[in-house]
């Protein structure tokens, strides 16, 4: 794995320092090496809910996995209790990970915690991750841009502190044309986004896809249009995390499917730890 990287590229995980690495959607090997270098360095590691925890075997034996997400009912850690942590680890000297899903700057904090840690006078670095808008559809053969479809594409969240819909969105404007728009967080809020978006003019046969749990063993692909997403959601009681994909990059037609665990026991294999053994050995 050294060898990959050119010397002066390798940075070390310094004790004091405070890491705010991405573990993308879920498969391990889509973990970068700083990514896999950091976690294998680190005497902390505060990780969040969503990241598939076989990562954590990779963590030293001794290493201290705290998970700071919401897990099994508990209540998540308050975002100023995990910005202490972090501050508190360091200052005492460990190597700190804070491993976020996905990126850690896409809906997910990274950029306060980021200015938390400046402010702290804290050593950091961010370690970009591969995102679920983007990897995730990768994993459903969805590409994020395809010529045919879109010249742009909008990130946007379903979901803001409290659970509301973002106040700020400019429906007129998400509507108006054939972007594409990628939704986090955006399952329980279908049925407030959908009518927002007819309401503002998008077509009811815009294509949907609805990508659950995506790059894992469990992912599943549910394709409809907007005028059935709701419908089609509840009947396929999609599992979260999902992502809502709106615009004719979700068209079956553009799309090129090639990740089906459900049907293909080969592809199970793909969270193996001895996969990721394998990629970083
Ligand atoms: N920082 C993360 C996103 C955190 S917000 C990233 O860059 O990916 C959490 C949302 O991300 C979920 O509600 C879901 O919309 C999306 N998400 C994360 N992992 C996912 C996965 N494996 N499959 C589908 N969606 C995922």
């Amino acid at each position: 794995m050294h060898s990959l990287a050119h010397p002066t590229a390798a940075p070390e995980l310094l004790p004091g320092a405070v890491w705010l690495v991405g573990a993308g959607p879920g498969d391990p090997g889509l973990l970068t090496l700083h990514a896999v270098r950091a976690i294998r360095a680190a005497d902390v590691v505060l990780y969040d809910a969503l990241i598939n925890t076989e990562i954590l075997a990779e963590a030293r034996p001794d290493a201290r996995l705290v998970c700071v997400g919401r897990r099994k009912g508990n209540a998540p850690t308050a975002q100023d209790e995990i910005v202490r942590l972090m501050i508190e680890h360091a200052r005492q000297g460990a190597r700190v990970v804070r491993l976020k899903g996905g990126d850690p700057c896409m809906f997910g904090r990274g950029g306060e915690e980021a200015a938390a840690l400046r402010d702290a006078h804290i050593p950091f670095r961010i370690v970009p991750g591969v995102t679920a808008g983007i990897g995730g559809l990768a994993y459903a053969g969805i590409a994020a841009t395809h010529r045919d479809a879109n010249a742009a594409v909008t990130f946007l969240t379903g979901h803001q502190t409290g659970g509301a819909l973002p106040g700020d969105l400019d429906w007129d404007a998400l509507a108006r044309n054939d972007n594409a728009l990628v939704v986090y967080m955006g399952v329980s809020a279908l049925d407030r986004i959908v009518p927002e978006l007819l309401a503002h003019g998008r077509d009811a046969s815009t294509p949907v896809a609805i990508v659950a749990q995506a790059t894992t063993p469990s992912q599943r692909v549910v394709t409809t249009t907007l005028g059935e997403a709701i419908f089609a959601a509840r009947r396929a009681k999609i599992e979260t995390p999902a992502l809502i994909v709106i615009g004719r990059i979700a068209d079956p037609a553009l799309a090129t499917p090639w990740f089906e665990p459900q049907q293909d026991e080969r592809a199970a294999r793909i969270t193996d730890r001895s996969l990721l053994a394998a990629f970083t050995a």
